[in-house]
């Protein structure tokens, strides 16, 4: 099986050596599940100070990542047919994750990494897409950049210990993920809910699903009226199941799809 192949174009690959002491990540290094190339931007400067920034064209604060440099690092990166080039900025489609699951079936991506005030407007074609990692700036796209590659290699075949942990967490589904307890069974007198350790598969898999939605109703409403998961027929179904849920508890009010 070959590996699913990073390429990162970054002026700070050092900043990479966090996936080398990460759990599952390095594991997954370690078992060739994936591969990490770092392209230092810095080698593919300009002149003997491998200039790599300058100042914006009509003035104003902050130094600007020059084309040339992130062209030429593009252009020594070996293409696969199933790739794409994401580049990091704040301007970008906020990252979900179900553009990780959609990754995921590739076998490269090639991130490129901004600094300083960003880049060259000009080198945004280089991008499939533009991603941002949340509606808040950091000073470079290493971190994004990280993100991406930890949060796609967990959902490589053979990666998790237990796959199984992929089908109930958070934004899977647009439901978080309901409460989890481990021993012991009373610590600072919070006693673990007595269903969990009542061995009833059944009711714990129902108290789950319930607490998955009152969760998710009081943290995040917003993920269950955004209208893109009405197309799926799994959110359907736990849609149906959320109105259900809702009618049970508090009367007809939430009914957030009437028309189903
Ligand atoms: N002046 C730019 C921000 C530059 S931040 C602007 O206002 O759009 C410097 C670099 O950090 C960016 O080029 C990008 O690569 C990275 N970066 C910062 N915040 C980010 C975010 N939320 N998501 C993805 N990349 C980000």
């Amino acid at each position: 099986m070959s590996s699913f192949n990073f390429e990162v174009i970054s002026l700070f690959p050092k900043a990479f050596e966090l996936i080398n002491n990460s759990g599952v990540i390095t594991r997954a290094l370690d078992k060739n599940l994936i591969d990490v190339n770092l392209h230092d931007l810095r080698e593919y400067g300009e002149g003997s100070y491998r200039q790599v920034d300058d100042k914006p064209y009509g003035g104003g604060a902050g130094m600007v990542l020059k084309p040339e440099p992130i062209y030429k690092a593009y252009e020594s990166i070996r293409k696969s047919p199933k790739s794409k080039t994401l580049l990091m900025t704040p301007q970008g489609k906020v990252l979900k994750q179900k553009d990780l699951v959609r990754w995921s079936a590739l076998d490269q991506i090639i991130i490129i990494c901004g600094q300083y005030e960003g880049f060259d407007e000009r080198i945004r074609c280089l991008a499939d897409e533009e991603i941002s990692i949340g509606d808040y700036v950091l000073s470079g796209g290493e971190i994004p950049a990280i993100s991406i590659i930890n949060g796609l290699t967990r959902l490589l075949p053979g990666t998790l210990g237990d796959p199984d942990s992929l089908v109930d967490e958070s934004h899977n589904s647009f439901l978080l993920e309901y409460p989890h307890y481990t021993r012991p069974l009373i610590f600072k007198d919070m006693k673990v809910p007595d269903i969990l350790v009542s061995g009833n598969h059944e009711e714990i898999k129902s108290w789950r699903r319930q607490k998955s939605m009152e969760r998710t109703l009081e943290r995040r409403s917003d993920l269950i009226s955004n209208q893109n998961y009405k197309k799926s027929p799994q959110s359907k179904r736990i849609i149906k199941e959320y109105n259900q849920f809702m009618e049970f508890r508090r009367g007809n009010e939430y009914d957030i799809y009437p028309d189903w």
